[in-house]
């Protein structure tokens, strides 16, 4: 599987990606997080290759459309990841 790029284009906004540890909130484990006046999407490294993308398109849902819920993003995400494994997109 290809490694994350270091910046990535939104619908002609590049956001920086920072692999970073991230803290964990008393409730909610935080994978990635937009800094959106740094366009800048942090990604915490601990995670696997696999979830690093996962997040990476979570994320990148997320600045395509602030008004989905949570939930919608990470169905989608997580479709949309096995949609691209399974054609063999992120190969390297
Ligand atoms: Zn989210």
């Amino acid at each position: 599987m290809k490694q994350l790029p270091k910046s990535i284009l939104v619908e002609g906004k590049k956001y920086r990606i920072k692999q970073v540890y991230l803290q964990d909130t008393d409730d909610l484990d935080v994978c990635g997080f937009i800094i959106g006046a740094d366009q800048t999407i942090l990604i915490d490294r601990r995670l696997s290759l696999p979830e690093k993308w996962e997040t990476l398109l979570h994320e990148v849902l997320h600045i395509l459309n602030w008004r989905l819920g949570e939930n919608t993003v990470t169905s989608l995400s997580s479709r949309l990841f096995g949609v691209l494994v399974s054609n063999d997109l992120l190969k390297i």
